[in-house]
C-alpha cells in the first residue's frame, strides 16, 4: 500500500495536470463544441508540431468560438501548412549558435540557459517549433557545464533560464541549478522566462517558491501572456504569490493578428497585467518561422497599434515594439 501522508510518494499537482494536458485534437474540439470539420487540418498540423494545452488555459477560452483568442494560439489550423516565402525553419539562426552545454552568448552581461525543450503548452506561432528540442543536454552532470561557464566569465551579471520552458523542470533540478548560480560570486540576477504562470498556474507552488525565496540573486521572472483573457484568478494568485517571493514581474507578448492586434485589447492587457503586480515589457513583432505566416501583420499595422496603446496609457503600461534579428547583440527596437 502507498502511504499517502508521505509527501515523497505524491506527484506535485502540477505534474499530474502538465501529463494530462490535451494532445488530441479531436478531444480539444469536443470540449469547445466546434465543427468536427477542423479536424483533418487539425491532426496534419499537428503531425509537424503536436497539439499540447493545459485543461485549466482550455477552460478559459469561449464554447463554440473557433475564433477565440486563446483558442487560436495553440489549436493546428491549415494555414500552418502552406509554404509562404520568407517563413524559414530557424528565423532567428540559433540551432547553429546552441553550444552543447545549452549556454547561449549572444547578449553583453548576460547569458542564456536552454534549461529544457519541453514546454507546458505548444503556441502555433512559436519561434521554436522547428527547433531540435531533444538536443540540449544543460541538465545533465547537475548542471557543471553550465555552471562553470557562468563561473568563467566575470563579465556575466544575469543568467537567463530559457527553454522550452524552464518551469517544466522538476524543482530538484531547478534547485541545484539556482543554488549553483547563486554561488557564483559575480552574478547578481537571475531571470526566468517562463509561461507557466498563465497556462499552468499551480507550478507557482510551495516546493518552488522554496528555491526562489531561498536564492540570494535578485529574481525576474518573466511572463508570456499575449491576451487579457488569460489572466484569471488562478493566474493572479501565482503571479502574487512570486511577488511575495520577491520576484520582479515582467511579461512578453508577441503581436499576433487574429488574437491581439487591436488597441482595446492590447490596453486591456497592460491593464489586467498591471492589476496582477506584472509591468508590460515587450511586445514582439512575429519571428518569421514557417507554419506561422498567418498570425504576421503588415510593420505599419504594427506601427498604428503601439502608436494607439501610446495615446491611451501612461508610459509605464507601454512594452517596447521590438523584433528579433539574427545575430544581433540585443532586441532591435522598431520605431515609426
Ligand atoms: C529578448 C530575450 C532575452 C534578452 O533580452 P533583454 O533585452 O535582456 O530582455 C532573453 N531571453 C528571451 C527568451 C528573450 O526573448
Ligand atoms: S511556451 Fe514559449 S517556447 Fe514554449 S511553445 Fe510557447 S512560445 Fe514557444
Amino acid at each position: 500500500m502507498i502511504p499517502v501522508s508521505d509527501a515523497a510518494w505524491q506527484t506535485p499537482r502540477w505534474q499530474s495536470e502538465l501529463a494530462d494536458a490535451i494532445t488530441d485534437p479531436a478531444e480539444l474540439l469536443a470540449l469547445l463544441d466546434l465543427d468536427a470539420a477542423l479536424l483533418p487540418a487539425a491532426l496534419q498540423s499537428a503531425a509537424a508540431f503536436p497539439l499540447r494545452v493545459p485543461r485549466g488555459f482550455v477552460a478559459r477560452m469561449r464554447t463554440g468560438d473557433p475564433h477565440d483568442p486563446l483558442l487560436r494560439q495553440v489549436l493546428p489550423i491549415a494555414d500552418e501548412l502552406a509554404t509562404i516565402p520568407g517563413y524559414v525553419e530557424d528565423p532567428l539562426e540559433e540551432t547553429a549558435e546552441l553550444p552543447d552545454d545549452g549556454v547561449l552568448r549572444k547578449y553583453d552581461g548576460r547569458a542564456l540557459v536552454v534549461t529544457t525543450g519541453a514546454c507546458g503548452v505548444h503556441c502555433r506561432y512559436c519561434f521554436r517549433r522547428h527547433f531540435p528540442y531533444s538536443d540540449t543536454r544543460a541538465a545533465s552532470d547537475g548542471w557543471q557545464p553550465v555552471l562553470a561557464r557562468f563561473a568563467a566569465d566575470p563579465s556575466l551579471a544575469e543568467a537567463i533560464l530559457s527553454g522550452g520552458d524552464p518551469l517544466t523542470l522538476s524543482d530538484r533540478r531547478l534547485a541545484l541549478l539556482v543554488e549553483g548560480l547563486g554561488a557564483v560570486p559575480h552574478l547578481r540576477r537571475l531571470r526566468i522566462h517562463t509561461r507557466q504562470p498563465v497556462v499552468l498556474p499551480t507550478r507557482i507552488d510551495g516546493q518552488l517558491l522554496r528555491w526562489l525565496r531561498a536564492t540570494r540573486l535578485e529574481t525576474v521572472v518573466v511572463i508570456h501572456a499575449n491576451h487579457p483573457a488569460e489572466i484569471d484568478q488562478a493566474v493572479r494568485d501565482a503571479l502574487a504569490a512570486l511577488r511575495d517571493a520577491g520576484a520582479t514581474l515582467l511579461n512578453q507578448s508577441v503581436l499576433l493578428r487574429g488574437v491581439n492586434d487591436s488597441v482595446p485589447v492590447l490596453a486591456e492587457l497592460s491593464e489586467a497585467l498591471f492589476g496582477a503586480g506584472v509591468l508590460p515589457y515587450y511586445l514582439h513583432l512575429l519571428d518569421p518561422v514557417a507554419g506561422a505566416a498567418h498570425f504576421d501583420l503588415p510593420l505599419s499595422t504594427a506601427h498604428a497599434l503601439h502608436g494607439g496603446l501610446q495615446r491611451r496609457l501612461p508610459g509605464y503600461l507601454v512594452p517596447r515594439l521590438v523584433r528579433e534579428v539574427a545575430g544581433e547583440p540585443m532586441k532591435t527596437p522598431v520605431y515609426a
